[in-house]
């Protein structure tokens, strides 16, 4: 009776039931003038998606980076199949805007990022903060809506920014930097969040939602995306496409209230049933992570550094 039951449950288990993930890099063109130059990064991390078999990323891009090195870059993209999105013009803190301001920055990077084949009226907002007051909120979603765009927001949220920061500083101090810790380090880093706010999700929705996982056009994400994705891959995930995120449900949510500073989707969600603490991950801290990538990329105890 027991192997009738467990036999029933895995035929009734569709393939459907493996999370589901979407990759997206904001900032694009960001700087780059450390361990790979502009054109060197693209290239890479295309090579890297086409390797892995990742059809399809979105790149949410800010049009002050457009000079001629820039628009290079977004292009590759582009021709790779790739989504370009908008994440405003200079990417500003709409904390500190007007909507007015806001939209007008919004509606530049619209006009310029426009050219790219792989265009789509997909908006991102800097740090996440889509208006600290229900006015400024409201006001950036009815713009949205009148130009055709829906709200990109991302579901996994962390610090992959700091770890950049971490591994070029080290690159530029001349360090010989044992590149599988590295690769290890980010990996592992990215997962515990990934898993955190999966967990979450299942805890107040009941489901693994088609989740949007936010991560940086930057050198190490050139350099272990692929690792990550086998990473992801090895635990039952499955890499969708963004768009196919943006059908989940959780898409149509309407938060209660505001954040001056936004988790994410799935903290939204949590904060509105009830949930306190936790919305952010323990891994979004710059001296957390300054301290792991000491012990477990250049293997120094911290503490005896700093005596
Ligand atoms: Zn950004």
């Amino acid at each position: 009776m027991k192997h009738y039951l467990l036999l029933l449950l895995i035929c009734i288990s569709p393939l459907s039931h493996a999370k589901q993930i979407a990759i997206t890099f904001d900032d694009s063109p960001r700087k780059a003038d450390g361990y790979f130059d502009g054109p060197e990064r693209a290239q890479k991390l295309i090579q890297a998606l086409k390797k892995h078999n990742i059809a399809q990323v979105a790149f949410f891009s800010n049009s002050l980076g457009l000079n001629a090195e820039g628009i290079q870059r977004l292009q590759s993209y582009s021709q790779a199949g790739h989504i370009i999105a908008n994440h405003t013009h200079s990417h500003p803190d709409f904390n500190n805007m007007t909507v007015e301001e806001y939209a007008q920055n919004f509606l530049l990077a619209d006009l310029e990022l426009k050219q790219f084949k792989g265009f789509k009226k997909l908006f991102r907002f800097p740090y996440l903060r889509d208006g600290n007051s229900e006015l400024k909120r409201t006001g950036m979603q009815a713009v949205l809506k009148k130009q055709g765009y829906i709200n990109a927001y991302i579901t996994l949220n962390n610090y992959d920014w700091y770890m950049e920061d971490l591994f070029q500083r080290a690159i530029k101090k001349g360090v010989a930097l044992d590149f599988d810790r590295m690769r290890q380090f980010y990996v592992q880093v990215l997962m515990e969040s990934i898993e955190y706010y999966d967990a979450m999700a299942q805890t107040h929705l009941g489901r693994s939602p088609k989740h949007i996982l936010l991560l940086h056009e930057m050198d190490i994400s050139a350099l272990f995306v692929g690792d990550l994705v086998d990473a992801l891959r090895r635990k039952g995930w499955s890499i969708i496409t963004p768009e196919e995120a943006y059908t989940d449900d959780i898409a149509q949510y309407q938060p209660q209230g505001v954040f001056s500073y936004n988790p994410g989707r799935i903290g939204e969600i949590a904060r509105d049933k009830g949930q306190k603490a936790g919305l952010w991950h323990h891994t979004l801290d710059e001296a957390y992570l300054e301290k792991r990538f000491a012990e477990e990329v250049l293997s120094i105890k911290l503490e005896r550094v700093m005596e």
